[in-house]
């Protein structure tokens, strides 16, 4: 889409040029943009420094004399995902370029990804192979682990809309996929897909906007002062990298099948379900998801997913035991016969 004539321009944001809207965050406008003295593409979070505390209908109640004072909050968050991102270098993870800020502007200088959200394919898709599951998830899991153990990070924000793919993905024309891994399209030397096939190109993880430091590496404590930590504390970093591990598994139950584990038209009852952490492998849809023929026993997807999506944090799969299941081992099925 041709939106060229109607681009903002940005106060402090000259050095570059920018070319087309690519996503519409809750807090935020990411544009595909070029650096006007190298040519370089790139992608630009724009993000507003100031914005209103409260929502309009949080202010209802307050007096009109009240309501009419502009309530505002500096966005310091922001300046916590610009550093645990300057942190991170991983062929998983959306590299930050630069970084620079305005009167009214933070601008995040970001690797661009061309092929956008992965929730756009699964939508275009309608859901992935196993195969393909697998090229995708592996990546992912890939760069999850890198932050868990080398960086003691927590995302807290993996979604199909948080993951993009590096180039515009091949989309196979018809399903089951197995289209044959193209090497050409894959830019980045350091992912082998140990599965050998299947895949649709390279997946990175966007959008540390929630992010939190959990762990300090070099003291193998959790961060904050030692000593006075408070046990709810020492227990909430303890576990806190499991969230990104349900969130894993939301993801891959979505790629299997093409529809969320945890559904519902009312917040409350999704809540409800969510917090009992009730889901099924929904017929006709899961039927033939790794079916083993071992009717006693659950497939390997299945018994992966079981793992991740386990109320009790302590019991749920950490990365390393994910990255050991049988299931990321598998190697793909032989593309089907010409027809
Ligand atoms: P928010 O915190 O507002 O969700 P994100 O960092 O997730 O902000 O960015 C919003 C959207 O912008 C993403 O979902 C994606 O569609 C797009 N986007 C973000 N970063 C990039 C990038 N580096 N390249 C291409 N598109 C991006
Ligand atoms: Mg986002």
């Amino acid at each position: 889409k041709e939106s060229k004539s109607k681009m903002p321009t940005y106060k402090g944001l000259e050095k570059f040029k920018l070319l087309d809207k690519m996503g519409d965050g809750a807090f935020s406008n990411v544009y595909k943009a070029a650096d006007v003295a190298s040519g370089q593409k790139v992608a630009v979070k724009v993000v507003r420094k100031f914005e209103l505390n409260a929502s309009q209908d949080g202010n209802k109640h307050l007096n009109p004399q009240f309501k009419k004072r502009p309530r505002v909050t500096e966005r310091t968050n922001i300046l916590k995902e610009v550093q645990i991102m300057r942190g991170t270098n991983h062929p998983g993870i959306v590299k930050l370029l630069s970084f620079s800020e305005s009167d009214e502007h933070y601008f995040l200088v970001l690797e661009l990804m061309e092929g956008g959200e992965l929730f756009h394919q699964i939508v275009k898709l309608t859901y992935f192979s196993e195969n393909l599951s697998r090229h995708v998830i592996l990546q992912v899991a890939q760069g999850i682990r890198y932050l868990h153990e080398e960086r003691g990070v927590v995302h807290r924000d993996i979604k199909p809309e948080n993951l993009l793919f590096a180039r515009i993905p091949i989309v196979p024309s018809k399903h089951p996929v197995q289209r044959q891994y193209d090497e050409e399209k894959e830019d980045e030397g350091e992912f082998t897909p140990g599965v050998g096939g299947g895949g649709i190109g390279r997946v990175k993880i966007a959008d540390f906007g929630l992010s939190k430091v959990v762990w300090n590496e070099e003291t193998q404590t959790p961060c904050g002062t030692v000593g006075y930590t408070a046990p709810e504390i020492v227990k909430d970093e303890r576990y806190s990298k499991s969230v990104d591990m349900w969130a894993l598994g939301c993801v891959l139950y979505t790629l299997l099948c093409g529809f969320p584990p945890f559904y519902d038209e009312s917040i409350n009852v999704l809540t409800e379900k969510v917090a009992r952490g009730y889901y099924t492998f929904l017929s006709p849809w899961w039927d033939d998801i790794s079916s083993s023929g071992k009717l006693a026993k659950l497939s390997p997807s299945k018994d992966l997913i079981t793992h991740l999506l386990c109320v009790d944090p302590a019991q749920r799969y950490t990365i390393d035991e994910f990255l050991a299941h049988p299931w990321c081992h598998e190697a793909p099925a032989p593309p089907p016969p010409p027809t």
